[in-house]
């Protein structure tokens, strides 16, 4: 008998994850690798970030903090959302975490029950449905296709609610599309939940301050008759390039707040003290090195998109937001590799493109959408064009 427990073999290890550590590997053995598979900002953390973190050192700001956070980085947490998003929030509906992701996991630990359902559009972000499994609920995936831009559908979502759904989780700019839901696209999912009070929404914002050509950031919390309903997480990984900072934290209902502490306190207690102080510095400072790196972020995105479009087979749309793209290769699927292997699924696919051209991406259907792969372009220029040269030979030589 197994010493794993029952729900531990609910789940899987994130696939994300596990490209980036093959592709470790294959370069730790010597082989030319451009890893397209990470989701984080190849950027270094800003300058006056790592000065106050420093400090914080140096003045002995290294002992046990309250389990969800600073008072200092919770003003600092209030103040971002009455700034950046026009949402009043009391300092008791904050909460902090190691990461967004510590954040998620805690809110769906406390919240989800044995055979309660969590709505999840797909593609989503691979860690959802994995954590409301291990939380005993049942993830309810409704597909949004590339016909409607990878986007919820709010007929779609209505006819997915039943008596025993508990959350809907909204990720826009999304991970793994880019894709990002506009005011009037958010109102119109709001109107349907607005119609079933039980039903609880959770906002993942955290590429908030990544999206290109004015677009226009909306977050569902700011629909007043949903408020209450609402746990916005947010944090400073991605917006901030601090992901190996874990800093993640949520605005929300204060019965959720003080369970999301309650699991934190039994677990890892507070975040780094040290990241704590950085993560102030980084919402209450300076705020223009941002719209800097989206540009950056941008000319990547127009490089990419318009050189795998050049490639036959292959189709990618053009996303708003994040760093990512998620082009269709079903064409590409049931051809054979150099090697006389057929290529059937796309985890087919991006396992050859990465063992015979060096190039790690992430196949769709771990994001829940086959026939797609996605490509993290916070890399450097220099790689994506090799990149994009080695994905192009390797689609031109399947036959
Ligand atoms: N949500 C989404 C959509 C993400 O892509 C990620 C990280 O990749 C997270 C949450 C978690 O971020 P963090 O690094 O703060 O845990």
């Amino acid at each position: 008998m197994s010493i794993v427990s029952k729900s531990l073999k609910r789940i899987k290890p994130s696939p994300t994850i596990a490209v980036t550590q093959k592709a470790r590997e294959l370069k730790a053995a010597g082989k030319d690798v451009i890893g397209l598979g990470a989701g984080e900002p190849d950027f270094d953390t800003p300058d006056n970030i790592k000065k106050v973190a420093i400090e914080a050192i140096n003045t002995g700001d290294t002992k046990y903090t309250a389990v969800d956070g600073t008072p200092a980085l919770k003003k600092a947490i209030v103040k971002k959302f009455k700034r950046e998003n026009n949402l009043d929030y009391t300092i008791d509906q904050i909460t902090v975490g190691s990461g967004g992701k510590q954040v998620i996991y805690n809110a769906l630990m406390a919240t989800v029950d044995i055979g309660d359902e969590v709505i999840i559009p797909a593609p989503y972000w691979v860690s959802y449905p994995d954590i409301v499994l291990l939380a005993g609920g049942e993830p309810i995936i409704i597909k949004c296709t590339e016909e409607k831009n990878f986007k919820l559908n709010p007929s779609d979502l209505e006819n997915s609610i039943t008596k025993k759904t508990k959350w809907v989780i909204l990720n826009s700019p999304s991970n793994p599309t880019g894709a990002c839901y506009s005011e009037n696209e958010i109102k119109k999912i709001a109107e349907v939940l607005k119609n079933h009070p039980h039903v609880h929404i959770l906002s993942d914002d955290i590429y908030e301050h990544i999206s290109y050509e004015g677009f226009k950031f909306f977050t569902i919390a700011q629909i007043e008759y949903l408020k209450d309903r609402v746990l916005t997480m947010n944090g400073v990984s991605k917006s901030y390039a601090m992901t190996g900072w874990r800093i993640g934290y949520a605005a929300g209902p204060k019965e959720i707040i003080k369970a999301i502490a309650k699991i934190q306190s039994q677990s890892t207690t507070n975040p780094s003290s040290i990241s704590q102080a950085a993560a102030v510095e980084a919402l209450n400072g300076t705020q223009t090195f941002i719209s800097e790196r989206s540009k950056a972020f941008q000319e990547r995105r127009d490089f990419v998109v318009s050189e795998l479009n050049k490639i036959s087979g292959i189709n990618c749309l053009k996303p708003e937001g994040a760093f990512y793209v998620f082009p269709n290769c079903k064409d590409l699927l049931g051809k054979k590799n150099k090697k006389g292997h057929f290529l059937k699924t796309d985890t087919d696919f991006v396992q050859s493109l990465l063992e015979d051209v060096g190039v790690a991406v992430v196949q769709g259907s771990a994001f829940g959408l086959e026939g797609f792969f996605r490509i993290s372009y916070a890399t450097s220029m220099e790689n994506l064009k090799k990149a994009l040269m080695k994905i192009s030979d390797f689609c031109k030589s399947l036959k």
